[in-house]
């Protein structure tokens, strides 16, 4: 069911109350801080960052601290209720937010999680100790990427040949496999009649616990979708569990070079493409030093613009450690090894840019 929250618009807010020419793309004075240049954001997804004094939220937020100054405080239930009813009495704009997008958690069945780390073994033994054709085709892919033995083990990667768990399913005894077939249908490994997964590298994203929240698969022939997510489960950014909160966390768009980024010791999690969703960004929040990892090409800066404005508090590794023909951590890992992509990592690391600075310089060329 879906839940809709109405909002007084954050934009109609701020103009109301403290700017009337604020837009989109353009900062303000903070009316929270003492500033001459402006620095004070706002985002179209309703949420506003000042760079300044590093105040942020959503309009609730923006009209808490113009109300009560530093002492607001969003979980106190009395202050909330003012600002609501203030927000209600003047006549802004409304805009509707899908509660569900924010709320909904990743529920999968403890049934589905045992397939999930069933599978998951599977897979990883199918490239780790098979003898066929696939599993060496599987095997070189990963190592001409650069990818060590070490780190498949590390992060359980695997392959699924043509009928993988089919095979599997064949050593059961006979009263066995239909309840088999059942499971793996429940848990998407099996769609149509056919074994979702075929001739894929397998990416299974695992908490440190060991729990499996699903799965990407990457193509290793031509296929017309070359990253392929297990079905009916929630994307979430592959291997952010495995991080701690309290450390710098990079962000890639590409699965591979968040397996690239952890096998030089680095905290890495990847969108897997370029949405960030609401509920990516929300599994964000515990993190305070977040590190954003844009390849070397224009879409992916265009995204990292756009992951910008939903973080504003992380910062930009520019890809000037990337130099030539390559396009992303994983190329020069690969062509130029760890230890020298660890060296050109950490020298572009002393040098991050800010959100803001990136969007003017960067996002301007998008606009
Ligand atoms: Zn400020």
């Amino acid at each position: 069911m879906t839940t809709r929250v109405y909002k007084p618009d954050l934009l109609s807010a701020v103009r109301k109350t403290v700017s009337s020419n604020a837009d989109y793309g353009k900062s303000i004075c903070c009316p929270f801080h003492n500033e001459k240049d402006p620095s004070l954001h706002i985002f179209e997804n309703q949420s506003w960052y000042c760079f300044g004094c590093g105040k942020g939220g959503d309009v609730y937020d923006f009209l808490g601290y113009l109300r009560f100054g530093d002492s607001w405080n969003n979980k106190n239930k009395e202050m909330f209720r003012e600002v609501m009813r203030e927000s209600e009495n003047n006549s802004c704009r409304k805009v509707c937010i899908d509660n569900n997008l924010i709320k909904q958690e990743t529920e999968i069945s403890d049934k589905t999680k045992e397939t999930f780390q069933w599978a998951a073994k599977v897979f990883h033994e199918a490239l780790t100790s098979a003898n066929d054709a696939g599993a060496d085709a599987a095997r070189n892919y990963l190592y001409g990427r650069g990818i060590s033995d070490r780190t498949i083990r590390m992060l359980k990667i695997g392959y699924a040949e043509r009928s993988e768990l089919h095979k599997k399913g064949l050593s059961l005894a006979p009263e066995k496999r239909s309840g088999y077939v059942e499971r793996m249908k429940d848990a998407g490994f099996i769609r149509n009649g056919r074994e979702y997964f075929v001739n894929r590298i397998i990416f299974p994203n695992f908490t440190k616990s060991g729990t499996v929240l699903n799965f990407t698969g990457r193509a290793l022939g031509n296929s017309s979708k070359r990253y392929l997510n297990i079905p009916n489960v929630r994307k979430n950014l592959y291997l952010l569990e495995l991080s701690d909160p309290e450390k710098e966390l990079y962000i890639t768009e590409s699965v591979t070079d968040a397996v690239s980024l952890q096998q030089l010791g680095l905290s890495a999690a990847a969108v897997n493409g370029t949405a960030l969703s609401r509920q990516m960004q929300a599994s964000l929040d515990p993190y305070k030093k977040i590190i954003i990892v844009p390849q070397n090409d224009s879409a992916s800066m265009h995204a990292a613009c756009k992951w910008c404005e939903t973080i504003p508090r992380c910062r930009i590794l520019l890809p000037e450690y990337i130099d030539g023909k390559e396009k992303d951590i994983n190329d020069i890992l690969r062509l130029e090894g760890e230890q020298q992509c660890g060296f050109k990592l950490r020298n572009a690391a002393e040098n991050l840019m800010d959100c803001s600075s990136y969007m003017k310089t960067v996002g301007n060329k998008f606009l």
